[in-house]
Parts: structure tokens; sequence; C-alpha cells
């Protein structure tokens, strides 16, 4: 598939609330508001996920993030942020168009979970660790 929901917001042919935008990217509310200011940022161009998008993009892409992180913490008064995308559907993913999570942060409990299991004491991290480089 090469274009959904996002690709229209992208094209203005749905509206969204669009904090920042230039020929590349765009920056939007989301609407679940998981915390206030919650914001998505995406590439106009559908690419499905992390793994697939161009670096160029990828990297702009970031570089819009921070500027966004900031405006969110000068404006909204952030405490701090999670910044995350989600990779097919095992990982969270539900829209199939690379967009990478700005979650500001106001306090533990303001709607957001992050949680890591520590599973220090059940693994081998020597065994992974040559999984992933042998
Ligand atoms: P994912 O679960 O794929 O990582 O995140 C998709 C996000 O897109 C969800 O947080 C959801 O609230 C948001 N979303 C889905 N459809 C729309 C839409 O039409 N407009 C906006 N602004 N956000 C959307
Ligand atoms: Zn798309």
């Amino acid at each position: 598939m090469d274009s959904c929901i996002f690709c229209e917001i992208g094209k203005h042919h749905i509206p969204g609330k669009v904090i920042y935008e230039d020929e590349m990217c765009m920056a939007f509310l989301d609407l679940s508001q998981t915390t206030d200011g919650h914001t998505l940022v995406i590439p106009k161009k559908h690419f499905h996920d992390i793994l697939e998008v161009d670096e160029k993009t990828l990297s702009h892409m970031m570089n819009v993030v921070q500027k966004v992180a900031h405006q969110l913490q000068t404006k909204l008064d952030a405490q701090g942020f999670n910044i995350m995308t989600n990779m097919n559907e095992i990982a969270g993913q539900s829209v199939h168009h690379f967009h990478i999570h700005i979650i500001p942060r106001f306090s533990q409990q303001d709607g957001f979970n992050a949680i890591y299991t520590d599973r220090s004491k059940e693994i081998d991290l020597e065994a992974i660790y040559h999984r992933i480089m042998d």
C-alpha cells in the first residue's frame, strides 16, 4: 500500500492540527493526546516504517523532532519527553506509514507509561551478545 490516512493528512486532503511543515515532512497533533501536545512527525512520502525510510528523510525528521520538542517544552512547559516509533503490529504500529511520536511528559502519572521489565536475573547477556555479534 502506498497511500494511507497519513499520506492524506500530508497532502492536506484530510485536516490535521499541523504544527510544523516543510517539503519533506509534517508534524501534527495525535488525535489520542496521550499527554497534552502528543505529536506525530511523518514523512510526506509513504514509507512503512523506520527500516524502510531513506537516511536523508530520517535524519531530517529527527531534526524536526528536536525542533518541535523545543517548541512543546517552551509553549506547554513539558518537563521531559518520550520519543518513539512503533514498527509492525507486534510493537503496536496501527498506522502503517512511518511516524515518530513525541510525547511530552508532565508527571509520572500524566497518562503515558513506558514500562521496561528488568529481566537481568533471568537472561544470559553473554549469549544474547554473541547471537547479535557472531
Ligand atoms: P501507532 O499506534 O501506529 O504507533 O500510532 C498511530 C497514532 O496515530 C495513534 O496514536 C493514533 O491516535 C493516531 N491517529 C490515527 N489516526 C489518526 C488521524 O486520523 N489523525 C491524527 N491526528 N492522529 C491519528
Ligand atoms: Zn501513507
